[in-house]
């Protein structure tokens, strides 16, 4: 289960954000927002702070391998990419197929798409992220989706935003910005981790492990499937459907303790892979991804990946 409020937890409140603390992690505390409907970190930091760190620190300090691993990962990652547009198409209609990737990172997404014919625009804060994007010859705006200099993009049939939410100090204002660029009967997709998820919850209470899953340096926020459906609901859209990528905990849980050791990790994502494309060439696609929307239903899995329409 998910931890619950106690009616003993201490309360904090801060500019009109209130809660419960369920943790405290390097200093700062993790609260169950009564205003947001979703964990966040207090204070949180202003929109201002956090342009520097995301325009040149982030990949080079936190992702300096992303590009690596990429490579590495291509085959695998172009069967999410598949599911994640097979998902969206299921909910368009044939000549729906332009998108907007709030986030886009390098833009391997964003390529993956394009070349499967949509339109598509990216847009980043990362200098090197975008730099990347461009020079795959993709459309891409480098800029802190929300701020004054993003310029007049238009509409775009699909807005997908994936890792991103986690790291805003105000989500719900940019997922109804968001919906501004939406056409008509548009969608959008977005996919965070699923954090205090039950798995997660399990290795805390009898695994002694520590919630790793918090990292307040740079995830603001600690979304389930739940909140995150609260939120798109109260942001005036309809969920159609939710999906979820491999449960990683499964492998904490099997002892093989990855936090913190960042080669057992790489090598736990090895097998995830391995389990995923072995079932793809086998031509079990299909129940992988039956798999992970039960996954999904049950609350785990490592992302909440939510698609919903504005209502
Ligand atoms: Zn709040």
């Amino acid at each position: 289960m998910t931890t619950e409020t106690n009616l003993n937890d201490p309360l904090t409140e801060w500019c009109g954000h209130s809660g419960a603390v369920v943790d405290v992690v390097s200093g700062q505390e993790i609260i169950e927002c009564v205003r947001c409907g979703f964990r966040h970190v207090v204070p949180l930091p202003t929109v201002d702070s956090l342009i520097e760190t995301y325009a040149t620190e982030y990949y080079r300090d936190e992702k300096p391998a992303y590009l690596i691993h990429a490579g590495e990962d291509y085959e695998w990652a172009t069967l999410n990419y598949r599911d994640r547009l097979d998902m969206l198409t299921a909910h368009l209609s044939v000549g729906q197929r332009s998108l907007l990737d709030i986030g886009s990172g390098p833009g391997l997404f964003l390529k993956f798409a394009a070349d499967c014919g949509w339109r598509v625009h990216g847009i980043d804060p990362s200098i090197q992220a975008a730099a990347h994007t461009r020079e795959m010859g993709l459309p891409v705006t480098q800029a802190f989706f929300g701020s004054e200099n993003v310029g007049d993009l238009g509409t775009f049939d699909v807005v997908h935003m994936n890792n991103m939410l986690e790291h805003v100090p105000n989500p719900r204002e940019l997922v109804e910005k968001a919906s501004t660029h939406l056409s008509e009967n548009g969608l959008i997709c977005i996919g965070v981790p699923n954090d205090y998820n039950p798995l997660q919850e399990a290795l805390r209470d009898k695994g002694g492990f520590d919630p790793w899953w918090i990292v307040p340096s740079h995830h603001l926020n600690y979304f389930t499937f739940d909140s995150l459906n609260r939120l798109l609901t109260a942001a005036g859209f309809r969920v159609l459907s939710q999906t979820t990528s491999f449960p990683m905990e499964l492998f904490l849980l099997m002892g093989d303790n990855y936090v913190g050791d960042d080669a057992l990790g790489r090598s736990c994502h090895n097998k995830r892979k391995q389990f995923e494309l072995l079932l793809q060439r086998a031509g079990q696609g299909n129940l992988r991804r039956e798999l992970y929307e039960v996954f999904a239903k049950l609350g785990l899995g490592r992302e909440a990946i939510v698609i919903a329409q504005k209502a």
